[in-house]
């Protein structure tokens, strides 16, 4: 029997097997998560959280529909295009993680990194 070592979805409970596929790191480097957070937060598959998932605008990611109050379409246009770069950006930023070398603390925005920075001071 395999032991899981508790990166289970919190959703649909399969195993979250790659960071890029990860709500959780996401939501760090969008920085809704903080560096102190991050190891106490259930982990969660991007496609199974989709109202963050919704605002990810990438021909290498297939668009994921959200319904409910949350919806794109029930929200104001303004801030939806707002949503839509910065999390797209976090997006890809995560696809480059693995690839980027840096560390868990480097992941995050520059501009979430200097808020961090500045609140710890
Ligand atoms: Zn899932």
């Amino acid at each position: 029997m395999k032991c899981d070592t508790g990166y289970l979805c919190d959703v649909c409970g399969q195993d979250v097997a790659a960071i890029i596929d990860s709500d959780l790191y996401l939501r760090y480097i969008l920085g809704e998560v903080s560096p102190l957070e991050l190891p106490r937060m259930r982990e969660r598959h991007i496609r199974c959280n989709p109202a963050t998932a919704q605002y990810i605008v990438d021909p290498a990611f297939e668009p994921m529909p959200c319904d409910g109050i949350f919806a794109k379409a029930n929200l104001d246009a303004d801030y939806v295009r707002q949503q839509e770069t910065l999390v797209t950006r976090a997006w890809q930023r995560l696809q480059q993680v693995p690839t980027l070398g840096v560390a868990i603390p480097e992941y995050a925005l520059p501009e979430v990194l200097e808020r961090w920075r500045t609140e710890m001071r």
